[in-house]
């Protein structure tokens, strides 16, 4: 059984030319399974009967399950994803306008009607970035493709349009659960698919892939499917970003700097976003902003400063909001446009694998996260 649900565009007009069909039957059975938001074999009705039931026999469209579906008072809306019987990873929608100020790698822009859905790639992360409650979950496994475009065919079946012929999901950002960049195998056929035409016509602008910084993926991704690309940052020196992001130590910032240049030259959008989260007295000081502008000064680029979201036993605190303002505005006063995000869905935990940790916590699932939970 193959599942419609992962294959690429490519992917099924191979598949049909298997079967005998033309290579045609490949757009009209993506538009059947991801456009109509219909997404069953028995619906489609400009296909044959005969063809039909061959599917039948051939195919499944087959998405995780949906175990808990939670809106927040401000509209935002999460969902938790089964995807085995160990794991279950997150996705959030964040409605309307302030969606720019939040998960996404376009500020502001987009206008009226604007809706962002975030994305899981991974269960766990092996990454382990020290503030960050999905790296202290440990890693599980990667997603499946058809478990990542599952989480968008979902939301977009369910969420109500934002008006006439406008979907509610606007934006795409791969900033859930996991490192993208270390599950690039899957998560390519799903970028293909958000980007289709006869599927979801996602611009390259709107799908924003966020990154803690896989220096040969970053390159491997320019070349295959360069989407919008936001770079989780966090510090400015090598030594403070060491602690923070342990991957630097592989990549360090010299690297990753050279190959945020190289991704411009096929980048959508003619920008790098950089994200970083503000740790009280940690790396939210006005000399580190200063070493940020230092660092940036070759590159053109977008801040997208994020208030740390505790989670039990982080070893970090929230910055106070003046202290936010400061840093935001040394950044703004050398003409970077760097945006602070609002908290958005706090009553539902709508953030970086808060919901996930939670149940994590209480079943206490592998050896590995209790040993880590123990240890931090
Ligand atoms: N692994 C990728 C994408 C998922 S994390 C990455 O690291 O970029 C998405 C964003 O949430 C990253 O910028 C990450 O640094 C940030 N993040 C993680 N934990 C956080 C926390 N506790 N509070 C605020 N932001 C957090
Ligand atoms: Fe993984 Fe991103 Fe969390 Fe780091 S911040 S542990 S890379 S999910």
């Amino acid at each position: 059984m193959v599942n419609l649900l992962e294959m690429s565009r490519r992917e099924l007009e191979g598949f049909f030319a298997g079967l005998g069909e033309k290579p045609f039957r490949a757009k009209q059975v993506m538009r059947w399974v991801h456009a109509t938001r219909i997404g069953e074999l028995a619906a489609m009705s400009d296909i044959s009967k005969a063809l039909r039931q061959r599917l039948g026999e051939l195919a499944t469209i087959s998405a995780p399950t949906a175990i808990s579906d939670t809106l927040a008072e401000d509209g935002t809306r999460k969902w938790l994803f089964r995807i085995d019987g160990a794991n279950a990873v997150e996705t959030v929608y964040i409605p309307e306008a302030v969606a720019g100020e939040d998960c996404s790698a376009e500020p502001g822009a987009g206008g009226i009607g604007r809706g962002t859905l975030c994305i899981s790639t991974q269960a766990g992360c092996a990454l382990d970035c020290a503030f960050c409650s999905t790296g202290k979950q440990g890693f599980n496994r990667n997603l499946r493709t058809a478990e990542i475009v599952g989480q968008l065919w979902h939301a977009d079946r369910v969420l109500e349009p934002r008006g006439a012929g406008l979907a509610a999901i606007s934006n795409v950002v791969l900033m859930g659960m996991g490192e993208p960049l270390a599950n690039l195998e899957q998560v390519l056929p799903a970028l293909e698919i958000f980007l289709d035409d006869a599927a979801y016509g996602l611009s390259r602008r709107r799908v924003t892939l966020s990154t803690s910084g896989i220096v040969p993926a970053i390159d491997r991704l320019r070349e295959a499917c360069p989407v919008a690309l936001a770079v989780s940052l966090h510090a400015p020196t090598d030594s403070l970003r060491d602690q923070l992001v342990p991957i630097n130590r592989k990549y360090p910032l010299a690297q990753l700097m050279a190959a945020c240049q190289r991704y411009l030259e096929k980048a959508p959008r003619d920008f790098v976003t950089f994200e970083y989260v503000l740790l009280d007295g940690v790396n939210d000081r006005v000399e580190h902003a200063q070493q940020l502008l230092r660092l940036v000064a070759e590159l053109p680029c977008k801040f997208n400063l994020i208030p740390f979201n505790p989670f039990p036993k982080a070893p970090f605190r929230r910055s106070p909001r003046a202290q936010m303002l400061v840093f935001q505005k040394v950044l703004l006063d050398a003409g970077i446009v760097t945006t602070l995000r609002k908290t958005r869905g706090e009553d539902i935990d709508a953030a970086c694998g808060q919901l996930a940790g939670k149940i994590f916590d209480r079943t206490q699932r592998t050896a590995r996260s209790t040993s880590l939970e123990a240890q931090s």
